[in-house]
């Protein structure tokens, strides 16, 4: 198996399965990659759920199959154990060494109830060993119903199930002296005490007999509920960037999540989540209705995606893969920027440094010039710079920055809204035209560098630099080689007879890996000419 999907989600409980039954009817390919370990399934039913009242959880999740099934989503049954970017979308590696690929990740992993250390819990956890009134409440009502205090929320479930039943009984267990006020609410509501630690639960057959203390008594009861740490299963989501944070209901911290947005929308673009991986306190309808909100803005993302490529194939970028494509339009470059205040260090290229410092300041261009980080550098050191880039938020920045460095700065720049692919700047005007880390398509690059070429006045300098193809499995690069060049190649393309070129080199350049932190050397295409 090594397909490509529109959407993968993992996690097949009600969640998962209610987004990709959404967006296979929105005719998405959809495959969802399912361990079957839904937080539910030791109970017996399924409750509060609107038109299917006391389904089994196992009967509920093959009806929903069936029904996504039906408009073409594929289910299987494994592990993802490995999430990483590349290919406009993320790989998703099995644990049986299946490798599919998603654009878009929808991750409904839900969460893992932490049973608290007491002999006797886990076997009865989901019948009789219970957590939640609203899934159990009335199955056990008036039946002797024991609370031991395993969690902040103890004394609160204690008055809560007191809803279900007049026989609740309250085990501090390890919580300490409760407070006056709190003995004296439990008494009005005829809510037992008995203090003394739980040494375990006790069952005959299968039936729950009561709780033992250390001083050996056997409270008898017929149902225990006890608090869970409410764990979110998130460790894939570690590799892209995305932490859990701590849940907490009022002071107390019940457990972990992935926060998100109200859509499902994660902090890393194209992941998704919904259900308990993000609320933990969700049920199961309240987790289905936040997958099918999540399967709403992946298909809207989508669809963003999709009208990027079609503009960017009218301006010419065909052939290419679509998610190449978008890169190359400034809806793509929008986003980059808008997801974070700063996308580049300010620091200007260490090439440009280099290779300028003993040029006579005069006119210069800098193509794709981002957040200024170059053209400011070569302005303060008098040159008058017109930087061009794709996007408008970039040159707002560029120019804010411009102006911070001091009026006279600012004056000798000047920021152009430009699509390089299609710009063709003024013939035989600059001094010195220069970018750094512009990476188009193998056919569109040549034409580019080309017009930047043209762009160079008599005596003055081309000066390019970009990431070496050599890089590639050295450190992380977008998985398109074809974006990458020699600064030989340039150099072959300009005529000998009007051209001196002065470099054109692979320059090995230290950096700190960004996954693992190692010092790899890389190395940068480097090509500067000046022409005759
Ligand atoms: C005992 C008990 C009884 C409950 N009863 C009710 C009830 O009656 N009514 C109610 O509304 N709520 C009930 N709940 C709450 C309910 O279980 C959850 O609200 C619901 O299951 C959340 O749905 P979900 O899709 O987010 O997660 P889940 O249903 O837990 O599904 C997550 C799925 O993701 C899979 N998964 C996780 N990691 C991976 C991975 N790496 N690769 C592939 N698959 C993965 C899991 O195996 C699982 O199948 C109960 C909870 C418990 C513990």
């Amino acid at each position: 198996m090594n397909e490509r999907y529109d959407v993968v989600v993992i996690g097949g409980g009600a969640a998962g399965l209610s987004g990709a039954l959404a967006l296979s009817r929105a005719r998405r390919s959809v495959l969802v990659v399912d361990a079957g370990e839904q937080r539910n399934t030791p109970a017996g039913h399924v409750h509060n759920y609107l038109g299917r009242e006391g389904t089994p959880p196992a009967e509920l999740l093959a009806i929903g199959r069936r029904e996504i099934e039906s408009y073409g989503a594929k289910v299987v049954t494994g592990t993802v154990t490995r999430l990483t970017r590349g290919g406009g979308g993320f790989g998703v590696a099995l644990a049986d060494g299946r490798h599919v690929h998603g654009r878009r990740l929808l991750v409904t992993t839900g969460l893992t109830d932490e049973l608290p250390d007491i002999p006797g819990l886990a076997g009865r956890w989901g019948r009789d060993v219970l957590h939640c009134p609203y899934c159990h409440g009335w199955e056990v009502r008036d039946r002797a119903v024991g609370v031991i205090a395993t969690g902040p929320m103890a004394v609160h479930a204690a008055q809560l199930w007191r809803q279900w039943s007049a026989d609740v009984t309250l085990f501090p267990h390890t919580l300490g002296d409760l407070p006056d006020d709190t003995w004296e609410a439990l008494a009005a509501r005829g809510i037992a005490v008995v203090t003394g630690e739980v040494t375990g639960v006790e069952a005959d057959g299968d039936r729950l007999t009561g709780v033992r203390l250390a001083d050996g008594t056997l409270v008898p009861r017929e149902a225990v509920v006890v608090q869970t740490r409410l764990r979110a299963r998130a460790d894939l989501l570690g590799p892209l960037g995305l932490e859990t944070a701590e849940r907490r209901v009022g002071d107390a911290v019940v457990g972990t999540y992935v926060p998100a947005e109200p859509t499902g929308a994660t902090a890393v673009p194209g992941v998704y989540v919904a259900g308990n991986v993000a609320d933990p306190l969700g049920q199961v309808i309240g987790s289905a209705a936040a997958g099918l909100t999540a399967a709403g803005a992946i298909n809207a993302d989508l669809i963003a995606e999709e009208i990027r490529v079609a503009v960017a194939a009218r301006k010419g970028v065909e052939g290419i893969a679509p998610h190449v494509a978008e890169m190359f339009t400034e809806a793509y470059w929008e986003d980059r920027y808008a997801g974070r205040s700063a996308l580049w260090s300010g620091r200007p290229n260490p090439h440009l440094v280099t290779d300028t410092e003993d040029l006579t300041p005069g006119e210069a261009l800098d193509v794709g010039c981002g957040e200024g980080g170059d053209a400011i550098w070569l302005a303060r050191r008098g040159w008058r710079v017109t930087g061009a880039d794709i996007s408008p938020t970039a040159l707002e920045r560029a120019a804010a920055h411009a102006a911070a460095a001091g009026d006279d700065v600012a004056a000798r720049t000047t920021w152009v809204h430009a699509d390089a692919l299609s710009w063709t700047p003024e013939p035989r005007r600059y001094d010195l035209v220069s970018a750094q880390f512009v990476h188009v398509p193998t056919g569109l690059r040549e034409a580019l560098f080309a017009r930047l070429a043209d762009a160079v006045a008599p005596g003055g300098t081309l000066l390019i630099g970009g990431h070496h193809p050599s890089d590639v499995g050295v450190v992380p690069r977008p998985d398109v080689p074809e974006l990458f060049f020699t600064g030989e190649e340039i150099a072959a393309s300009l005529k000998p007879d009007e051209w001196e070129v002065q470099a054109a080199e692979a320059r090995p350049r230290t950096v700190a890996h960004p996954e693992t932190g190692q010092r790899v050397t890389i190395h940068d295409a480097v090509l500067r000419a000046r022409r005759r």
